[in-house]
Parts: structure tokens; C-alpha cells; sequence
């Protein structure tokens, strides 16, 4: 059996990412595998207006989300040392850019954590149990508790 050689971190910017991260970084170091993260972008701004919830899709707030989503993703890759050629920010949905993205680079071990900003209702979150599901590869998921 072959070590880990390409390793992908999915991170959704919640607060836990951080010790998802923690636990892909050491793999990765312990395997000597590439380390690439995604971050899938997937939601737009609601503010709550006196007319009601607007969706903002004006230029500039798009502008400013995307730098802010960049900047998050920067902070997270930087501290991991990921190289810059292997880090992704895309638009789409999660799951399936997630599974995109490790076969085309393939990668062997996708890392996600069991839950993130959707919550711990159920035993997996969605996006960990689809990649589960449907990667052709191994999926750790790294069990996340409330607290
Ligand atoms: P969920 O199943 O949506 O509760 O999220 C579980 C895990 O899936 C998170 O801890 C991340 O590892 C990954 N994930 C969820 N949403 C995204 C996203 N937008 N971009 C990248 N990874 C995500």
C-alpha cells in the first residue's frame, strides 16, 4: 500500500476550520504529501433591509466579498504553507467542486470536517457526507464537536 502523496483541505471559513486544518497539515507532513485547499464560494449576502431581505448584487459588494473570502483563504493557506499554486477559491457548489478539483489534481485524501457552518443536526453535514459519497477517492472526515 502506497502513502498519501496529494492531499486536498476543503475549509468553509467556519470557526472549526481551524482544527480541520491542523489535523491536514500533519498528515500531510507525516505522508511528505502535497497539501492543496479549496474554498468553495457559495453564498451571497442577504442584508435585511426595512423592504425586507435584499440580495446584493451590485459590483462592489461583490468585489469586497470576493477579497474578503481571498484574504480568509490567504490566512488559512499561509499559516498552513501551502504553495499559492495549489490553493482554489471558486464559485459553485461544494461537493461537486470539491470532487472536481481531486480528480483532476489527483489527489488521494480529501479532508473535510464532519460539520461546518450548517450545523450538527445530523450525524455528517451534507457536504461531508456527498464527498463521502461520491469521491473516487479517500475522505477523512474529522469528527467536529459543539463545543
Ligand atoms: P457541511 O457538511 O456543509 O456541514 O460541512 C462539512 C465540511 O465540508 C466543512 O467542515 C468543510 O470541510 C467542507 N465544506 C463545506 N462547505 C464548504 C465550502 N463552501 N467550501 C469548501 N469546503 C466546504
Amino acid at each position: 500500500m502506497s502513502a498519501y502523496q496529494s492531499i486536498l483541505l476543503a475549509v468553509d471559513f467556519s470557526t472549526q476550520d481551524d482544527y480541520v486544518a491542523k489535523r491536514a497539515k500533519y498528515l500531510a507532513e507525516t505522508f511528505n504529501a502535497e497539501l492543496r485547499i479549496i474554498h468553495v464560494l457559495d453564498n451571497i449576502p442577504m442584508p435585511d433591509t426595512p423592504y425586507g431581505t435584499v440580495i446584493a448584487l451590485d459590483g462592489n459588494s461583490s468585489y469586497s466579498l470576493l477579497e474578503t473570502e481571498k484574504n480568509k483563504l490567504r490566512k488559512i493557506a499561509d499559516q498552513l504553507e501551502i504553495d499559492p499554486m495549489r490553493r482554489r477559491l471558486v464559485w459553485g457548489e461544494p461537493k461537486q467542486e470539491i470532487i472536481q478539483l481531486a480528480a483532476q489534481e489527483k489527489v488521494d485524501l480529501i479532508i473535510v470536517g464532519s460539520h461546518g457552518r450548517h450545523g450538527l443536526a445530523m450525524l455528517l453535514g451534507s457536504t461531508a457526507n456527498d464527498v463521502l459519497y461520491y469521491a473516487k477517492c479517500d475522505v477523512l472526515a474529522v469528527r467536529l464537536q459543539e463545543n
